[in-house]
Protein backbone atom coordinates (compact mmCIF):
# COMPACT_ATOMS: atom_id res chain seq x y z
CA UNK A 1 0.00 0.00 0.00
CA UNK A 2 1.28 3.69 -0.86
CA UNK A 3 1.84 5.60 2.05
CA UNK A 4 -0.58 8.07 3.01
CA UNK A 5 -0.56 11.72 1.36
CA UNK A 6 0.07 14.69 3.19
CA UNK A 7 -3.41 16.00 1.61
CA UNK A 8 -6.00 13.90 -0.84
CA UNK A 9 -7.40 17.28 -1.97
CA UNK A 10 -5.15 20.06 -3.03
CA UNK A 11 -6.70 23.99 -2.05
CA UNK A 12 -7.76 24.32 -5.88
CA UNK A 13 -10.17 21.51 -5.20
CA UNK A 14 -8.71 19.07 -7.24
CA UNK A 15 -7.98 15.58 -6.00
CA UNK A 16 -4.59 13.15 -6.43
CA UNK A 17 -5.81 12.09 -10.42
CA UNK A 18 -6.75 15.91 -11.19
CA UNK A 19 -10.51 14.78 -11.20
CA UNK A 20 -13.31 17.67 -9.14
CA UNK A 21 -15.34 16.55 -6.59
CA UNK A 22 -18.18 15.76 -8.69
CA UNK A 23 -16.48 13.94 -11.21
CA UNK A 24 -16.09 10.08 -12.49
CA UNK A 25 -13.19 8.54 -13.48
CA UNK A 26 -12.95 7.81 -17.30
CA UNK A 27 -14.79 4.65 -18.47
CA UNK A 28 -14.24 2.47 -21.61
CA UNK A 29 -16.87 -0.09 -22.33
CA UNK A 30 -16.53 -3.37 -24.93
CA UNK A 31 -19.47 -5.37 -25.44
CA UNK A 32 -19.80 -8.88 -26.86
CA UNK A 33 -15.79 -10.19 -26.29
CA UNK A 34 -16.48 -13.61 -25.06
CA UNK A 35 -17.85 -15.82 -27.81
CA UNK A 36 -18.94 -18.81 -25.57
CA UNK A 37 -21.40 -16.52 -23.40
CA UNK A 38 -24.33 -15.66 -24.14
CA UNK A 39 -23.75 -11.96 -23.19
CA UNK A 40 -20.57 -10.27 -22.04
CA UNK A 41 -18.74 -7.12 -21.53
CA UNK A 42 -15.15 -5.73 -20.91
CA UNK A 43 -14.97 -2.30 -18.76
CA UNK A 44 -11.88 -0.05 -17.49
CA UNK A 45 -13.20 2.38 -15.25
CA UNK A 46 -9.91 4.19 -14.12
CA UNK A 47 -7.37 1.59 -13.47
CA UNK A 48 -10.09 -1.16 -12.90
CA UNK A 49 -10.62 -3.74 -15.62
CA UNK A 50 -13.55 -5.93 -15.36
CA UNK A 51 -14.62 -8.54 -17.69
CA UNK A 52 -18.32 -10.06 -17.00
CA UNK A 53 -19.89 -12.98 -18.85
CA UNK A 54 -23.73 -13.99 -18.90
CA UNK A 55 -24.89 -16.97 -19.48
CA UNK A 56 -28.68 -18.12 -19.95
CA UNK A 57 -31.65 -18.68 -19.58
CA UNK A 58 -30.56 -22.09 -18.81
CA UNK A 59 -31.95 -25.15 -17.18
CA UNK A 60 -31.07 -24.66 -13.69
CA UNK A 61 -28.86 -27.28 -12.19
CA UNK A 62 -28.89 -28.67 -9.48
CA UNK A 63 -32.94 -29.01 -10.47
CA UNK A 64 -33.10 -28.87 -6.52
CA UNK A 65 -32.14 -25.19 -7.28
CA UNK A 66 -34.83 -24.50 -9.97
CA UNK A 67 -37.74 -21.99 -8.87
CA UNK A 68 -41.29 -24.02 -10.65
CA UNK A 69 -42.19 -19.72 -11.41
CA UNK A 70 -39.35 -17.75 -12.12
CA UNK A 71 -35.74 -18.15 -13.29
CA UNK A 72 -32.76 -18.08 -10.68
CA UNK A 73 -30.41 -15.40 -10.63
CA UNK A 74 -27.04 -16.09 -9.61
CA UNK A 75 -23.91 -13.28 -9.32
CA UNK A 76 -20.60 -14.46 -8.63
CA UNK A 77 -18.11 -12.14 -8.16
CA UNK A 78 -14.06 -12.85 -8.32
CA UNK A 79 -11.17 -11.23 -7.99
CA UNK A 80 -8.32 -12.69 -10.18
CA UNK A 81 -4.81 -13.37 -7.90
CA UNK A 82 -3.45 -10.71 -9.90
CA UNK A 83 -5.80 -8.00 -9.45
CA UNK A 84 -4.80 -6.71 -6.38
CA UNK A 85 -1.43 -4.95 -5.28
CA UNK A 86 -1.17 -8.39 -2.63
CA UNK A 87 -1.69 -11.57 -4.14
CA UNK A 88 -5.91 -11.95 -4.16
CA UNK A 89 -6.20 -15.29 -2.52
CA UNK A 90 -8.36 -17.53 -4.96
CA UNK A 91 -11.43 -18.59 -4.01
CA UNK A 92 -14.72 -17.53 -2.03
CA UNK A 93 -13.80 -14.97 1.05
CA UNK A 94 -16.74 -13.34 3.19
CA UNK A 95 -15.94 -10.12 0.87
CA UNK A 96 -16.88 -11.78 -2.70
CA UNK A 97 -19.86 -13.51 -1.23
CA UNK A 98 -21.26 -10.40 0.29
CA UNK A 99 -20.45 -8.33 -2.65
CA UNK A 100 -22.20 -11.26 -4.95
CA UNK A 101 -25.02 -11.57 -3.42
CA UNK A 102 -25.92 -7.28 -2.93
CA UNK A 103 -25.10 -7.03 -6.55
CA UNK A 104 -27.48 -9.93 -7.66
CA UNK A 105 -30.01 -8.14 -5.28
CA UNK A 106 -29.22 -4.54 -7.08
CA UNK A 107 -30.41 -6.80 -10.01
CA UNK A 108 -33.47 -8.40 -8.82
CA UNK A 109 -36.25 -5.47 -9.63
CA UNK A 110 -35.16 -5.19 -13.39
CA UNK A 111 -34.65 -8.78 -14.63
CA UNK A 112 -38.00 -10.34 -15.59
CA UNK A 113 -37.09 -13.68 -14.01
CA UNK A 114 -40.70 -14.94 -13.83
CA UNK A 115 -40.49 -15.17 -18.05
CA UNK A 116 -37.95 -18.21 -17.56
CA UNK A 117 -39.38 -20.54 -14.77
CA UNK A 118 -37.04 -23.50 -13.80
CA UNK A 119 -33.86 -21.62 -15.76
CA UNK A 120 -30.86 -20.14 -13.85
CA UNK A 121 -29.38 -17.09 -15.06
CA UNK A 122 -26.07 -16.74 -13.91
CA UNK A 123 -23.74 -13.80 -14.28
CA UNK A 124 -19.61 -14.55 -13.72
CA UNK A 125 -17.53 -10.98 -12.88
CA UNK A 126 -14.05 -11.54 -12.71
CA UNK A 127 -12.10 -8.48 -11.79
CA UNK A 128 -8.79 -8.53 -13.89
CA UNK A 129 -7.06 -5.41 -11.97
CA UNK A 130 -8.54 -3.49 -8.87
CA UNK A 131 -8.37 -0.34 -7.87
CA UNK A 132 -11.54 0.55 -5.89
CA UNK A 133 -15.05 0.92 -6.82
CA UNK A 134 -14.91 -2.58 -8.38
CA UNK A 135 -18.05 -4.08 -7.08
CA UNK A 136 -19.69 -0.74 -8.69
CA UNK A 137 -17.65 -1.05 -12.32
CA UNK A 138 -18.53 -5.25 -12.13
CA UNK A 139 -22.16 -3.70 -11.93
CA UNK A 140 -22.23 -1.25 -15.15
CA UNK A 141 -20.46 -4.21 -16.89
CA UNK A 142 -23.00 -6.81 -15.70
CA UNK A 143 -25.72 -4.62 -16.91
CA UNK A 144 -24.07 -4.37 -20.32
CA UNK A 145 -23.68 -8.06 -20.45
CA UNK A 146 -27.03 -8.58 -19.49
CA UNK A 147 -28.27 -6.69 -22.50
CA UNK A 148 -25.67 -8.38 -24.59
CA UNK A 149 -27.42 -11.58 -23.86
CA UNK A 150 -30.87 -10.26 -24.63
CA UNK A 151 -31.81 -11.05 -20.81
CA UNK A 152 -35.52 -8.99 -21.19
CA UNK A 153 -34.99 -6.32 -18.10
CA UNK A 154 -37.24 -3.45 -17.09
CA UNK A 155 -34.17 -0.83 -17.56
CA UNK A 156 -30.66 -1.07 -17.05
CA UNK A 157 -28.79 -1.07 -14.01
CA UNK A 158 -25.75 1.91 -13.08
CA UNK A 159 -23.75 1.94 -10.33
CA UNK A 160 -21.00 4.58 -8.65
CA UNK A 161 -19.67 5.05 -5.37
CA UNK A 162 -19.28 8.40 -2.78
CA UNK A 163 -17.61 9.08 0.12
CA UNK A 164 -15.79 11.32 2.12
CA UNK A 165 -11.93 12.43 1.51
CA UNK A 166 -10.48 15.13 4.10
CA UNK A 167 -13.78 16.02 4.96
CA UNK A 168 -15.30 16.46 1.68
CA UNK A 169 -17.93 14.10 -0.40
CA UNK A 170 -16.83 12.85 -3.51
CA UNK A 171 -17.75 10.96 -6.21
CA UNK A 172 -15.91 7.45 -7.46
CA UNK A 173 -13.31 7.15 -4.92
CA UNK A 174 -9.87 6.39 -6.03
CA UNK A 175 -7.49 3.42 -3.96
CA UNK A 176 -5.74 6.45 -2.64
CA UNK A 177 -8.84 8.12 -1.08
CA UNK A 178 -10.57 4.71 -0.50
CA UNK A 179 -7.31 3.43 1.55
CA UNK A 180 -6.70 7.10 3.66
CA UNK A 181 -10.59 8.40 3.03
CA UNK A 182 -13.25 8.79 6.15
CA UNK A 183 -16.35 6.64 4.31
CA UNK A 184 -16.89 5.07 1.16
CA UNK A 185 -20.65 4.68 -0.06
CA UNK A 186 -21.61 2.07 -3.01
CA UNK A 187 -25.09 2.89 -4.86
CA UNK A 188 -26.70 1.10 -7.27
CA UNK A 189 -29.71 2.57 -9.28
CA UNK A 190 -32.30 1.68 -12.25
CA UNK A 191 -32.67 4.18 -15.04
CA UNK A 192 -35.58 6.29 -12.99
CA UNK A 193 -33.22 6.60 -10.04
CA UNK A 194 -34.78 3.79 -7.86
CA UNK A 195 -32.03 2.60 -5.54
CA UNK A 196 -31.17 -0.81 -5.73
CA UNK A 197 -28.25 -1.29 -3.69
CA UNK A 198 -26.59 0.93 -0.61
CA UNK A 199 -23.50 0.10 1.44
CA UNK A 200 -21.92 2.13 3.73
CA UNK A 201 -18.32 1.49 5.37
CA UNK A 202 -17.23 4.72 7.61
CA UNK A 203 -19.00 7.89 9.39
CA UNK A 204 -21.48 10.33 7.62
CA UNK A 205 -24.14 12.22 8.93
CA UNK A 206 -27.60 12.33 7.44
CA UNK A 207 -26.82 16.16 5.24
CA UNK A 208 -23.00 14.57 4.04
CA UNK A 209 -25.69 11.19 2.71
CA UNK A 210 -28.31 13.56 1.38
CA UNK A 211 -25.22 15.69 -0.78
CA UNK A 212 -23.70 12.19 -1.77
CA UNK A 213 -26.64 10.85 -3.57
CA UNK A 214 -27.08 13.66 -5.11
CA UNK A 215 -23.44 13.34 -6.38
CA UNK A 216 -24.02 9.61 -6.88
CA UNK A 217 -27.60 10.50 -9.23
CA UNK A 218 -25.41 12.75 -11.18
CA UNK A 219 -22.52 9.94 -12.23
CA UNK A 220 -24.97 7.27 -12.14
CA UNK A 221 -26.41 9.96 -15.57
CA UNK A 222 -23.53 9.57 -17.22
CA UNK A 223 -22.63 6.03 -17.13
CA UNK A 224 -26.01 5.41 -18.29
CA UNK A 225 -25.61 7.45 -21.44
CA UNK A 226 -22.18 5.55 -22.04
CA UNK A 227 -23.66 2.30 -21.18
CA UNK A 228 -26.75 3.40 -23.51
CA UNK A 229 -24.46 4.68 -26.18
CA UNK A 230 -22.19 1.42 -26.39
CA UNK A 231 -26.04 -0.93 -26.71
CA UNK A 232 -27.13 1.60 -28.98
CA UNK A 233 -23.80 1.21 -31.51
CA UNK A 234 -24.10 -2.77 -31.29
CA UNK A 235 -28.18 -2.86 -31.51
CA UNK A 236 -29.18 -0.51 -34.19
CA UNK A 237 -29.67 -1.20 -37.19
CA UNK A 238 -28.47 0.56 -39.97
CA UNK A 239 -31.27 2.40 -42.05
CA UNK A 240 -29.99 1.53 -45.23
CA UNK A 241 -29.56 -2.64 -44.01
CA UNK A 242 -33.20 -2.10 -43.23
CA UNK A 243 -33.94 -0.90 -47.26
CA UNK A 244 -31.68 -3.22 -48.63
CA UNK A 245 -33.82 -6.31 -46.96
CA UNK A 246 -37.13 -4.93 -47.47
N1 LIG B 1 -8.52 -4.76 -2.36
C1 LIG B 1 -7.36 -5.49 -2.32
N2 LIG B 1 -7.42 -6.79 -1.85
C2 LIG B 1 -8.58 -7.37 -1.45
C3 LIG B 1 -9.76 -6.61 -1.49
C4 LIG B 1 -9.70 -5.31 -1.97
O1 LIG B 1 -6.29 -5.01 -2.69
O2 LIG B 1 -8.58 -8.54 -1.05
C5 LIG B 1 -8.47 -3.38 -2.89
C6 LIG B 1 -8.97 -3.33 -4.34
O3 LIG B 1 -8.20 -2.37 -5.05
C7 LIG B 1 -10.38 -2.86 -4.16
C8 LIG B 1 -10.20 -1.88 -3.03
O4 LIG B 1 -9.29 -2.52 -2.14
O5 LIG B 1 -10.89 -2.27 -5.35
C9 LIG B 1 -11.47 -1.52 -2.29
O6 LIG B 1 -12.10 -2.68 -1.84
P1 LIG B 1 -13.59 -2.68 -1.33
O7 LIG B 1 -13.75 -3.91 -0.47
O8 LIG B 1 -13.95 -1.37 -0.77
O9 LIG B 1 -14.45 -2.97 -2.66
P2 LIG B 1 -14.57 -2.14 -4.01
O10 LIG B 1 -14.37 -0.68 -3.71
O11 LIG B 1 -13.53 -2.68 -4.95
O12 LIG B 1 -15.96 -2.44 -4.49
Amino acid sequence: MSDKPDKLITDDGLRLDGRRADEIRPMKIEIGVLSRADGSCYLEWGRNKILVGVFGPREAHPRRSQRADSAVIRYRYNMASFSTEDRARPGHSRRSIEISKVSREAFEPVIMAELFPKTAIDIFVEVLQADAGTRTAAINAASIALADAGIPMKGLITSCAFGKVDGQIVLDLSKDEDNYGEADFPVAMTQDGEITLVQMDGHLTPEEIKKGMELAKKGCKEILEIQQEVLRKKFETPVEDTVEKA
